[in-house]
């Protein structure tokens, strides 16, 4: 049986960070239409599985927006329908919830486990205090820290933590880093997202950044930020298994790895995406309304704003390059008819071979998006 993920895609937020272009709604909390979200998620979840009927449910992911705000009775509710409506037969489902730091009080903690949640990811993204306020986040340094340590006491079987990397700030900008990355790996967590800041165009921060207030780091500045976490997090016992991602064993997120191994996914809720394969190779990804209100006001088949449609040979290139961001590479086989792309990934040192298996360097982590452009061209 092929496996599937489901993304449920929660929208509200308290406010909105200088830095995020995502699909939220900022909605005082005693405003958010807690039922009428609900229900329109589980009404698109019946109207969508009985044509994914037949596939393996590996996990559930419910992302945000802030899902930390959602009630733990309706965090229930949608994990429970999902998993009747795919019958899932695994006892060990990956169900994963993403939490702001300031929501995980003792009390909601118990509330998401009992709600089913088996894996927390918290927005810790820095601890120090300068960066979070850049980033508009909404908590401060040091309860970050508590949060992680509070839900690693929690009884969850994963704890992850999110990190970003190249904030502008006053010093030195890799001593930073060190310091939120001691601070955070030190708090426990199993597994750490790591990301690279990214000024979205029309985002406050980026609007900063052209007013000359705040400096993006240079390219080698964050290359040796890049190499000090990858060998901070590696002396601490965490597997650096994918570009952005840091496990320790066992650990290693089970619905991101389904994206790099470009698996199907059903994503529910607005601007939620999906993917499916359909017989003979080709495939189709699709992405909801972006706005809540479109969303909530569309009827349930009618939720889709784009469609695209996947040739097998983009689904090819897409295997390949997406493998390729993950330490476990792909299968030798995958370059049939590709000989120069992978003499020149060799012969550069971006990749080296494993056995049958050919597998990003550090420098090919690097330089990964660059990889991907060159897989994407090779293909014609
Ligand atoms: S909490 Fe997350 S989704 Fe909400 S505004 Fe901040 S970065 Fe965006």
């Amino acid at each position: 049986m092929e496996p599937l993920g489901v993304y449920v895609h929660y929208p509200f937020c308290r406010s909105r960070c200088s830095y995020c272009d995502f699909p939220i709604a900022v909605v005082p909390e005693p405003d958010i239409p807690h039922d009428e979200y609900r229900g329109a998620v589980v009404a698109e979840l019946h109207a969508r599985a009985p044509a994914l009927a037949g596939r393996e449910l590996v996990s559930i992911y419910i992302g945000g927006g802030t899902p930390s705000l959602a009630r733990p009775s309706d965090v229930e509710a949608v994990v429970a329908a999902v998993r009747a409506a795919f019958s899932a037969q695994r006892s060990k489902l990956e169900i994963t919830l993403e939490a702001n730091p300031v929501d995980c009080t003792p009390d909601r903690l118990e509330a998401w486990r009992r709600a089913g949640i088996t894996r927390l990811s918290i927005g810790a993204q820095s601890a120090d205090p300068e960066e979070l306020v850049t980033l508009g986040r909404d908590h401060r340094m040091g309860e970050g820290r508590e949060a992680l340590a509070r839900a690693a006491g929690a009884g969850f079987e994963s704890v992850s933590a999110d990190l970003i990397l190249g904030v502008p700030g006053p010093g030195n900008a890799g001593k930073r880093a060190l310091r939120s990355l001691d601070a955070l790996a030190g708090s426990g967590p199993d597994h750490l997202s790591v990301y690279e800041l990214t000024f979205e165009p029309s985002t406050p921060l980026d609007a900063r950044r052209r007013r000359g207030e705040i400096a993006a780091l240079g390219e080698d500045e964050l290359e040796e930020i890049y190499r000090l976490c990858h060998s901070e997090l590696g002396s601490r016992g965490y597997e650096h298994y994918e570009i952005s991602s840091f496990a320790r064993p066992g650990h290693r997120a089970v619905h991101n790895s389904l994206y790099w191994r470009a698996a199907e996914y059903l994503g529910l809720g607005s601007g939620a995406s999906s993917f499916v394969r359909h017989p003979g190779g080709s495939g189709e990804r699709w992405r909801n309304h972006r706005s809540v209100h479109r969303y909530l006001a569309a009827a349930p088949d009618e939720r889709i704003a784009e469609r695209d449609s996947l040739s097998p040979a983009d689904l090819r290139a897409d295997r390949l390059w997406l493998g390729l961001r993950t330490a476990d590479g792909v299968d030798e086989r995958a370059f049939e008819g590709r000989s120069k792309l992978l003499a020149y990934l060799l012969d550069t040192g971006l990749a080296r071979r494993h056995e049958n298996y050919i597998r990003p360097t550090l420098r090919g982590f690097l330089c990964a998006d660059y990889v991907a452009q060159r897989v994407i061209d090779d293909r014609w």
